[in-house]
């Protein structure tokens, strides 16, 4: 064989155990006891972990937003992804007004390729359902596009109101589609923010103020409800607060097919973190915002317990200096989103599996399973078993990391987590059997990433506990 990685533990997303990873032409063709006396290279993990490479399935790059653009793109994005263990990301191709759904998709094909370092996909984000886009769908599809985001927030810009939301659930629902939401009320949010900033109130804290966490358990409510109408499966992006939380649960005890991800900027921050002084608040400004303390520990219970089945970055960086600063007089015009594309690993190992919130085959579930299985990757993506990619993480649990902007690949002039001590740091990275990560340096190649064509959605009720 090419290659074999020997002395580790392997972690799935049900057991972990010592074994042997031998890889041929990108794949992993052996799991052995023991491969030692194989020919070919060899990688030592002995008191290491072999995880499946990350698939981060929400990322923003290159995005065009409040007058500016997300300065991390298809190759920093995708450096700062690999340094950080993920293997694969999807991100979103963004319909412009007026336009149909494959001018979307051209454009950000054009911003990936020659770019990315990883494999990667696209959701495809309606903004608009005309004419066009009931055909484009189909298009999508055949595509390999095959998820569909829609904003029920971002008035006059992303935001569709909900007979369009039905619509794309009910043809979505016969072309075996996944819609994914952004579920907050747009038209509400946009009254609070007049308000506040007629009032005088342009601090970063109003921004969490001008969406209070009802108006996300009330949009979740309802897509779950539009959804239940078309009998089409649901997933719902960054669900930050408990009280959308609970909608999910009630509707999956229910038999419903609904998913949802958290992002680890709401396992980790707090509202708390928006009165930082001299304007810093800005650098946690994002949507949904930050919520009070208290939904953390809720959202790390129903991680563990398979409630949310998705841990992504919803990466989508702006610079503090130059861009963020765009909205130092007036909160509404600082840009969202918040960087994390290369962080997500150590967050999810440190705070979750060192600190008991979740188990290490909870983590590699959240991290690499689920992602693959909701969003037809999976068995090419997100799990070690021969056959699939050999996209792989060799992790050391005991070597200390600090998060630090400085150190990391991430575009960007800051960090949420700066100065933040964690446990577990990474020794290689592989993607399609190549390392490409050594010790927090990058070695791979510009466009070596490969577009990928996904599969359409089923939802399989318990043999992948994807609905459970
Ligand atoms: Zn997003």
């Amino acid at each position: 064989m090419e290659l074999k990685i020997i002395g580790g533990t392997v972690v799935t997303a049900e057991k972990s155990f010592r074994a042997d990873v031998g890889i041929e032409d990108g794949k992993i063709t052996r799991i052995a006891t023991s491969l030692a006396d194989q020919p070919g290279e060899t990688i030592d993990a002995t008191g290491q972990y072999i995880l499946p490479g990350g698939i981060d399935v929400h990322t923003h790059f290159e995005l065009p937003f409040g007058g500016t653009v997300s300065p991390d793109d298809f190759f920093t994005g995708t450096v700062a992804a690999a340094c950080g263990g993920t293997t694969t990301v999807l991100d979103f191709a963004v319909q412009s007004k007026g336009q149909g759904l494959k001018e979307g998709l051209e454009s950000w094909q054009e911003k990936a390729r020659d770019k990315a370092v990883i494999d990667y996909g696209f959701h495809m984000a309606i903004t608009d359902f005309n004419r066009q886009v009931v055909d484009d769908m189909e298009a999508m599809m055949e595509s390999g596009v095959t998820s569909f985001k829609l904003f029920m927030a971002y008035k006059n810009i992303f935001m569709v109101d909900d007979e369009t939301l039905f619509r794309s659930f009910l043809k979505a629902k016969e072309l075996g589609g996944l819609v994914m939401v952004h579920a907050e009320n747009g038209g509400l949010i946009d009254l609070l923010t007049n308000k506040l900033l007629a009032e005088g109130k342009t601090q970063p804290m109003y921004h969490a103020l001008s969406r209070p966490p009802e108006l996300e358990e009330e949009a979740t409510s309802r897509a779950i409800i539009l959804a239940r109408l078309a009998e089409a499966p649901l997933y719902v992006v960054h669900l930050s607060y408990r009280g959308a939380m609970r909608r999910v649960k009630k509707a999956r005890a229910n038999q419903q097919p609904v998913l949802a991800e958290t992002c680890p900027h709401y396992l980790m921050l707090s509202i708390e973190n928006y009165s930082e002084p001299d304007f810093a608040g800005a650098k946690y400004v994002m949507s949904p915002p930050l919520r009070g303390k208290h939904n953390q520990a809720y959202l790390w219970k129903n991680l563990a317990e398979g409630h949310l089945q998705v841990v992504s970055s919803d990466h989508c960086s702006f610079n503090l200096k130059g861009q963020k600063d765009l909205g130092r007089d007036d909160f509404s015009r600082i840009p969202n989103g918040v960087p994390g594309v290369e962080t997500r690993l150590f967050i999810l190992y440190s705070e979750g599996v060192r600190h008991k919130k979740i188990t290490l085959e909870r983590l590699v579930d959240v991290w690499a399973t689920s992602p693959a299985k909701i969003f037809g990757l999976y068995p090419q993506k997100g799990v070690i078993a021969e056959g699939s990619d050999a996209d792989l993480v060799i992790f050391n649990p005991n070597k200390k990391f600090v998060l630090q902007s400085a150190k990391l690949h991430q575009n960007v002039d800051y960090c949420p987590y700066e100065g933040l001590e964690v446990k577990g740091a990474i020794s290689r990275v592989l993607s399609r059997g190549k390392v490409i990560v050594k010790e927090n340096s990058f070695s791979g190649r510009r466009g070596a990433g490969q577009f990928l064509r996904r599969l359409k959605f089923k939802p399989r009720l318990e043999s992948t506990g994807v609905i459970a």
